[in-house]
This record gives C-alpha cells, sequence and structure tokens, in this order.
C-alpha cells in the first residue's frame, strides 16, 4: 500500500464515515514509529494535522490493518487531543466512535 492510497482511503472514510468533518488538508502517511506503535496522530493546538501509520503496515497482506489503523487515528482526529483511547479515563467517548463506525459498516470489508 503506498502513501496515496493511505491518503485516498483517509478522503473515502472523510466522506463516507465522518460527513467530512475532518479536515481536508490532513496529510496521511506511512512513517516511522515505534515498532510497537500502530499510529499516530499530530496536533497543532488542538486541531490534528497529520496522521501517521507506522511503515510497517505498507507490506501488502498488512494493508486490512493500516485501514484499520487509519480509522482508529481519524477518530482521533475527530475526537481531539484530550480523548484517550487505552486506559480508564477519557477512553469512553474513543470506543463509542468506533462503534459507531462499526455499526455504519466502515469495518466490513476489513474484518
Ligand atoms: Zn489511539
Amino acid at each position: 500500500m503506498t502513501n496515496k492510497e493511505l491518503q485516498q482511503a483517509y478522503k473515502y472514510y472523510n466522506k463516507r464515515f465522518f460527513r467530512d468533518q475532518l479536515p481536508k488538508g490532513l496529510l496521511v502517511r506511512f512513517g516511522r514509529l515505534p515498532f510497537d506503535t500502530m499510529g499516530w496522530t499530530w496536533f497543532e493546538v488542538d486541531k490534528p494535522v497529520c496522521i501517521m501509520v507506522n511503515k510497517l503496515m505498507k507490506r501488502v497482506l498488512l494493508e486490512k490493518t493500516a485501514l484499520i489503523t487509519l480509522l482508529h487515528e481519524m477518530v482521533h482526529a475527530k475526537l481531539g487531543i484530550k480523548v484517550n483511547c487505552n486506559g480508564v479515563r477519557n477512553s469512553r467517548a474513543h470506543k463509542q466512535e468506533i462503534a459507531r463506525l462499526m455499526n455504519a459498516g466502515a469495518y466490513t470489508k476489513l474484518l
């Protein structure tokens, strides 16, 4: 999977599952992250500016994992810097948003 394909997936998911609420100019790229980190979303103050997916997932058979990671990071981009995805505190909103995406069919072809 290429950076271009990942960026196109972002555009598609944004339109199809986020009502185009996320920034159109947000940069989506594969990149070097710690080996145990699947993805990361960067914010400038409280505005999401970049989603990075660990480049270890560029491999052909890991395409679905890359897209699942992208959706996870898009939820971070939507909910903002104060919402966590793990731990007890502040993770509820993230879990609810993932559930919404599941119900909307975002994962139908990925799982
Ligand atoms: Zn997360």
